[in-house]
């Protein structure tokens, strides 16, 4: 197991892209490190929120596609034994419109929709999977 560290430096009193600006960092590409979802596969926009934790396969494991058909973990591989304690569960589909105007830490919150069909599947498949180890 290796752990990363996402840190920023703290905010030098300005505003956060006054600190990114100093420091050159400080900022995370949400959408870029998006886990695609089977809807996308569909041809469908969505994807979820990047996570906080990724998987990486043991080398013997062995499969077809990176959504885990015909997909085969070997042993002590962390995907296949979070799959274990998880099993198959079924997600509710969300279709949910906040009209904005709410403030945060970040500042006033833009008016968003949500949508996501329901699937169903192990907990992995909520997690950025590394396949080639
Ligand atoms: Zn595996």
């Amino acid at each position: 197991m290796h752990v990363i560290h996402v840190i920023r430096k703290p905010l030098s009193g300005g505003t956060l892209a006054e600190n990114i600006s100093a420091w050159g960092c400080g900022a995370l590409h949400i959408n870029g490190a998006r886990i695609p979802t089977r809807d996308r596969e569909a041809g469908q926009v969505s994807n979820r929120w990047p996570p906080n934790l990724i998987l990486q396969h043991q080398p013997d494991c062995r499969g077809v596609d990176p959504l885990g058909n015909e997909w085969e973990c070997a042993p002590q591989c962390p995907a296949a034994d979070m799959d274990e304690q998880s099993g198959v569960r079924k997600s509710g589909a969300m279709d949910s419109y906040v009209p904005g105007g709410q403030y945060s830490t970040y500042g006033r919150m833009m008016a968003r929709r949500t949508c996501n069909s329901s699937n169903e599947g192990t907990a992995s498949r909520f997690f950025l999977q590394i396949w080639k180890p």
